[in-house]
């Protein structure tokens, strides 16, 4: 150990692992298996005191620093091989302000964390559709998910964050402090600093009626024709993203066509209850539902319900495009490709972008693409890194067919793989110079540099 890293372990009040660890690889393990990296250390900060002191350490040692939150980026931006890991998984704390209607969340808190704390009082933040994914990098990166028609992705809800810069002081950005920083963190990634603590607005959310619908897969092109239009006119109390889906063995699926391919649409309606059936009734004439388990629950449970399709551990490789119109060519390359799904874990997500996600400026946040349409994602997910080749494989030449009727040359940074990371000033379209001015302020030297990278402006 460093004598840097070791005057560490004497500062902080979490701990600091290193490779003579009995837990090291558990410490350094990710979600995504691929990234196999193997770190000095892994700093597990208790608090923003602790973040500061690892800001420190890495400069002065002079090594890469990975922020991790929740671990889920698919490129493994959550590690790195041989420098020091930021790692905020203890700081999970909530704190519910049920008058106020905000939320303080910890910078490594889980979705599942923050659904936890809110429901009891009724209330919930716009996250994802994985409990396990990280508050982190999914707000910082935008954060679309079933609240996303009706609330606004994630950045939209986001009221203030507690950011420890390149330069090791904690700041608050706001709509009224360091206000070109708040701009740049609302879906710029881990580019500008370690975020302790987020603050949410959160919206009368509790039990809700929803859960996936399965077609057979030749309804495929009907299903999806159906979608694009409905989507864009159903009230915006419903979230609803189009996806394949192998039926797992669950107990709403017929035994007989346990295996088989479907596509599904998952819905979640926050609206009253008593209005589902009718909300959802365009979908269920459009052709005939195979199975399905639609049902009241809890919004904690709609939103962890596929966390046991997507473990951690997998290899994983993802693309994505931000679409302007889904045409009739790009739903036969879907059909084309989508037939040949690989396995239970493996899908392509339509989530919508509209609703309330489009009555933010495209210059009101970092997150630039506010006028497409749809954010598709190609998920690659299998076991057995033996595999990988055909998965990747599938991944791409399903990305090859679809991409070039996008309309877009970017994406979402939160679906992207690592060797996406050239696409960084197409997924920020005309934002992206001033991100980057922002990157030169307020970390010049590119102190945070494991991310999907922001270059800052030159002669700055
Ligand atoms: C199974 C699964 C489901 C997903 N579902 C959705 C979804 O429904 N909607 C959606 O929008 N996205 C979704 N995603 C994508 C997800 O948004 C990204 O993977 C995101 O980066 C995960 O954030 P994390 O904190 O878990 O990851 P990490 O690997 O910890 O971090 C990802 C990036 O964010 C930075 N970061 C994380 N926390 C902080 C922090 N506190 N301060 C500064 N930088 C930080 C890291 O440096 C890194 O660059 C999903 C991903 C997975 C694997």
């Amino acid at each position: 150990m460093s004598n840097r890293i070791k005057a560490l372990t004497e500062t902080v009040r979490g701990r600091v692992i290193t490779r003579s660890d009995s837990d090291y690889d558990e410490a350094r393990a990710v979600y995504n298996a691929m990234h196999d990296r193997r770190p000095r250390a892994v700093i597990q900060c208790v608090d923003s005191a602790d973040v500061m002191a690892a800001v420190a350490a890495g400069h002065d040692a002079g090594l890469d620093v990975a922020i991790r939150g929740g671990g889920h980026s698919v490129p493994g931006f959550g590690t790195v091989e041989g420098g020091l890991v930021i790692d905020l998984s203890k700081m999970t704390s909530v704190r519910v302000d049920p008058i106020k209607k905000v939320a303080r969340v910890g910078g490594g808190a889980t979705w599942g964390d923050v659904d936890h704390a809110t429901y009891p009082f009724g209330l919930a933040a716009p996250g994802g559709i994985i409990s396990t994914t990280g508050v982190g990098g999914l707000t910082l990166g935008g954060g679309i998910g079933y609240l996303t028609r009706s609330a606004g992705l994630s950045i939209d809800n986001l009221l203030s964050a507690d950011v420890v810069l390149a330069d090791g002081r904690q700041v608050t950005a706001s709509d009224y402090q360091n206000e070109d920083l708040f701009w740049a963190l609302r879906g710029g990634g881990g580019n500008f600093g370690v975020v302790t603590s987020f603050e949410f607005q959160l919206h009368e959310v509790g039990d809700i009626v929803g859960g996936p619908l399965f077609y057979d897969f030749d309804d495929a092109a009907a299903v999806l024709q159906c979608y694009r239009e409905f989507i864009n006119q159903a009230p915006e109390q419903l979230g609803c993203f189009f996806g394949w889906q192998i039926a797992p063995p669950l107990p709403f699926i017929p035994e007989a066509r346990v295996g088989d391919l479907f596509c599904v649409l998952v819905t979640c309606w926050t609206g009253p209850p008593e209005e589902a059936e009718r909300v959802l009734r365009p979908l269920r004439d459009v052709a005939e539902v195979k199975a399905e388990r639609v049902a009241m629950m809890p919004f904690p449970a709609m939103q962890s319900a596929f966390d046991d399709l997507v473990p951690k551990g997998m290899q994983n490789y993802w693309k994505a495009d931000f679409i302007t119109q889904l045409t009739d060519e790009a739903i036969a390359a879907h059909a084309e490709h989508g037939k040949r799904t690989p396995n239970v874990s493996s899908s392509m997500h339509l989530h919508p972008i509209n609703g309330a996600a489009q009555r933010v400026g495209a210059d009101e946040t970092a997150f630039g693409h506010r006028d497409k349409s749809f954010a598709p994602v190609i998920v690659g997910i299998w076991p057995n890194p033996a595999d990988n080749e055909a998965n990747i494989k599938w991944v791409r030449d399903y990305y090859a067919a679809i991409h070039p009727h996008s309309g877009s040359s970017g994406g979402y940074i939160n679906f992207m793989s690592g060797d996406d990371d050239h696409r960084a000033a197409d997924n920020y379209g005309a934002n992206y110079e001033r991100l980057s001015a922002v990157k030169a302020t307020y970390d010049p030297d590119n102190f945070f540099h494991v991310n999907q990278n922001i270059a800052p402006a030159k002669g700055r």
